[in-house]
């Protein structure tokens, strides 16, 4: 394990130090791939006190409930967060069900914000129902209606800040007011994860994040992690992680998110910079009727943004409205044309790659939602969403203005 006093030193050096150090059987300096199912014992005895957690220091005896390579990953999130413990899973949809599976049961009651990640919002409508489970959803930044929807059996108020597509930053500390002790406040964080916002600290009792994003960074692997409380940390992994849901990270997997959480902090930077530059372009685009980022004075969120999230950095995400007409072509049309046009970024959904993502919400990671659904949450047909990569702020927007021009 490493030498350095982590709570005295800077996110930069935390974030590559946490959770890793030399390894204890060779020294070696990157957390080797334990790529393995199971863990011997020399006598049934030691297996024993082992399965008993009888013995101190971190013993694992099967992969699926513990992995000395995830292990590492889990130490190294919970150290990002500020959190006392950290669970691993397979992605970020596997960290979505395991906190809800291990903190609901039949005849209890959840909170959704209106609008949340497609797979969470298929969870929302449909598979908790099936369970018994009540459903009620509100925008959770509107906290008189959040008050109101708030019943003797709530047990969780889950939302997304920014969240999808709009980008629209929910006041976490307000939340967790509103909600009290007895109500666990769940945060997915997935789309602005530290150093842009710390979620523990505002209040939040539990941060979740597909680590597929920007936590690995790299577009090449799944994965997802939950992080609060030791007690918290320890129901979700004995009685849904590696029960009912089954969904540990590949220890290869876990090595990848490792070596790409050693750039997180200049990562998330740049992402950043290059999301404020091409939002400032598109405001000034004469086809772009809005653009929703946190980050511009003229985004409803800035104000809390600029309380909620930290140094200066706003995300990497950005959504875009085309006006209804565009060279005579309805928005949708002229949507369509746009993103066959740019030859920089890929045509893609999901996010937080160092290749600039582009979608089209109405037809890709929304088409499940109803089409009133989607328009109560803001979603038009004529939304294009942008995760802005790790290349040239200049070439995208060069890369822009000759996508307009050839619509
Ligand atoms: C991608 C995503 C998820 C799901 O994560 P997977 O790793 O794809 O399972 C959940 N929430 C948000 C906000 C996401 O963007």
């Amino acid at each position: 394990m490493s030498k350095i006093d982590l709570n005295a030193v800077d996110f930069e050096t935390m974030i590559i130090h946490a959770g890793q150090g030399p390894d204890s059987a060779y020294g070696a300096l990157a957390t080797p791939i334990y790529q393995t199912s199971t863990f011997c014992f020399d006598t049934v005895e030691e297996g024993a006190a082992k399965f008993a957690k009888q013995i101190p220091g971190y013993h694992p005896v099967y992969s699926r409930s513990g992995n000395p390579t995830t292990r590492a990953f889990e130490l190294k999130c919970a150290a990002m967060e500020g959190g006392e413990d950290a669970v691993a899973t397979a992605s970020g949809m596997g960290a979505v069900g395991s906190v809800l599976l291990a903190f609901l049961k039949t005849g209890d009651h959840i909170i959704f914000d209106n609008s949340v990640y497609g797979g969470t919002n298929y969870v929302a409508t449909t598979n908790l129902p099936d369970l018994g489970i009540e459903v009620s959803r509100v925008d959770t930044s509107d906290l008189e209606a959040l008050k109101a929807a708030i019943k003797p059996n709530t047990k969780i108020i889950y939302f997304e800040t920014p969240n999808n597509p709009m980008i629209k930053v929910t006041d976490v500390a307000a939340v967790k007011a509103v909600a009290g002790p007895d109500i666990r406040v769940v945060v997915d964080g997935t789309f602005a994860p530290p150093p842009i916002q710390y979620v523990l600290k505002l209040g939040a009792d539990i941060v979740l994040h597909s680590i597929t994003k920007y936590i690995n960074g790299h577009g090449d692997a799944l994965g997802g992690v939950v992080v609060g409380t030791a007690a918290d940390m320890n129901q979700i992994r004995m009685n849904c992680m590696t029960k009912i849901n089954g969904c540990p990270p590949a220890p290869f997997n876990s090595y990848l998110v490792l070596r790409g959480m050693k750039t997180l902090a200049l990562r998330v930077e740049r992402h950043c910079q290059n999301a404020m530059a091409i939002a400032k372009y598109l405001e000034t685009n004469p086809y772009v009727k809005a653009v929703y980022y946190p980050g511009l004075e003229s985004s409803p969120s800035h104000e809390l943004a600029c309380k909620q999230m930290e140094n200066g950095l706003f995300g990497g995400i950005l959504s875009f409205e085309l006006k209804d007409d565009v060279k005579g072509l309805s928005s949708f049309e002229a949507g369509k044309k746009l993103l066959n046009n740019l030859t920089i970024p890929a045509i893609a959904v999901s996010l937080g790659d160092p290749d600039t993502l582009i979608e089209h919400p109405a037809s890709m990671t929304h088409a499940g939602v109803s089409p009133a659904d989607r328009l109560a949450a803001g979603i038009t047909d004529g939304l294009v969403r942008l995760s802005v990569g790790l290349e040239s702020a200049k070439d995208l927007i060069n890369d822009f203005e000759q996508a307009f021009a050839k619509i």
